[in-house]
């Protein structure tokens, strides 16, 4: 029963002895409860604001804003970058209209990256990440297999949305999932045939279900459906699915649909123009078709972009530029044992070019520096030094040749 004299919430008229807690405005006082559903009500229902979009309670960054936050983590890749930049924002965009049946219907508008391993894909996907407040998963294409087959199903994808998301079903549903290895699930030659393609084609047709967006009903702990396993329906109208892939010898399907074309009657306009070091700027939905993903999926990625080769000048940047590069993250720890890290700028020349020598790409720079630092950083902080310069000599002593073929072979 309410004391005497007892204050009420202006919402639902409980007395505060009945709420948890009860704050109080200029002429107003909202219990902890109504004020919970007033914040989800918000949450649902956002609405423009002088400009801005806003969620949660962050303001939505535009995309030459999503842009440079990107630029601050993965070095070069533009066109991804701008196409992904535009991609998030519109997301948000339609997250953030509301639910008028004789509006415009914003669509989404699912990714898909091609570019060779190592060259900053799913970097990308981790990034976009680290921006945003919605749920965000990765998931290897590799590991799905048709309903009934070893491997895990389609909607496990979903699983690992909920996981992310605290099982909380609206969140997820306007989560993104970046689908990584996307080629592997290719159909494996260009005859359909009688014999089932347990982690091809099918694979391809279950994701489907998902890319266009239906309710699926997810078992909540992953793995294979149990019977007495209670499933969440989750509606994937509004999850962004970002596919990456190498595709490897795309560039070959590329080139000969190119040369056809250059044989044609536009040679002469189009020959000089091509950029053969760099086929994949010039990829199309026919040749991801040509490769073995069926038409329907092409259908429901429409944004198609591409990932660079890392030349030299672009792992010399990876190695010191972006906000944790390899070396920040030396001179962090270094800098956690009191120690002041000095390193020559010709190390930096000799790391990329062992990178290069021996094919190892963005990824290989890591284990570089890792022999390279390897005694240092197991004597360093018990010997009471406070500084640590490096030299080109010091870092060719720590790299024997031995140790790199290792590094190629792994
Ligand atoms: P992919 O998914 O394309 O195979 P990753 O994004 O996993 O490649 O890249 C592997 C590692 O190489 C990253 O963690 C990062 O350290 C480095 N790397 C690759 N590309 C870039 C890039 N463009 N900018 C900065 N670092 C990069």
């Amino acid at each position: 029963m309410a004391k005497k004299n007892e204050q009420y919430c202006s919402f639902c008229g409980r007395p505060a002895s009945q709420t948890r807690m009860l704050v109080s405005g200029l002429d107003a006082l909202i219990c902890d409860e109504c004020a919970q559903q007033v914040q989800e009500y918000m949450l649902k229902n956002l609405k423009k604001t002088s400009g801005t979009f806003n969620f949660g309670d962050k303001p939505i960054p535009k995309p030459s804003e999503i842009k440079a936050f990107l630029d601050q983590y993965v070095i070069g890749q533009d066109h991804a970058k701008k196409i992904l930049s535009v991609a998030v924002y519109n997301h948000y965009k339609r997250l953030t209209q509301p639910d008028d049946e004789n509006d415009v219907e914003i669509e989404k508008s699912n990714i898909i990256m091609v570019g060779s391993t190592g060259t900053g894909k799913t970097l990308l996907a981790r990034s976009i990440a680290k921006l945003l407040s919605v749920p965000f998963t990765i998931v290897d294409a590799t590991v799905l297999t048709e309903a009934g087959y070893v491997g895990e199903d389609i909607e496990s994808i979903l699983t690992r949305l909920l996981q992310a998301s605290d099982y909380d079903v609206p969140a997820a549903e306007a989560g993104i999932v970046f689908i990584d290895e996307i080629d592997k699930i290719a159909r494996k030659g260009d005859n359909p045939s009688i014999t089932r393609d347990v982690s091809g084609e099918g694979v391809q047709q279950g994701l489907l279900k998902l890319l266009e967006g239906s309710v699926v009903l997810v078992p909540p702990q992953g793995g294979r459906k149990h019977p007495d396993q209670k499933m969440i329906a989750v509606n994937t109208k509004n999850i962004l699915f970002i596919c990456g892939g190498a595709f490897e010898g795309i560039d070959r399907r590329i080139s000969s649909r190119l040369n056809a074309q250059v044989v044609g009657f536009s040679a002469a306009k189009n020959k000089e123009k091509i950029d053969t070091d760099n086929l994949l700027q010039y990829v199309t939905p026919q040749d991801l078709k040509s490769f073995g993903l069926i038409p329907e999926i092409i259908g429901r990625l429409p944004m198609l972009t591409y990932l660079n080769q890392l030349d030299r000048a672009a792992l010399r940047r990876i190695l010191v530029e972006p906000k944790n590069s390899i070396i920040k993250q030396y001179i962090k720890l270094f800098k956690m044992d009191g120690i002041t890290l000095k390193i020559d700028e010709e190390v930096y020349d000799f790391i990329v070019d062992k990178a290069v020598e021996f094919k190892l790409g963005a990824r290989g720079l890591r284990s570089i520096v890792e022999t390279i630092m390897m005694d240092e950083m197991f004597v360093l902080p018990s010997s009471g030094k406070k500084s640590f310069h490096l030299t080109l000599d010091e870092a060719k002593q720590k790299i024997s040749r031995e140790e790199l073929s290792r590094f190629a072979s792994e």
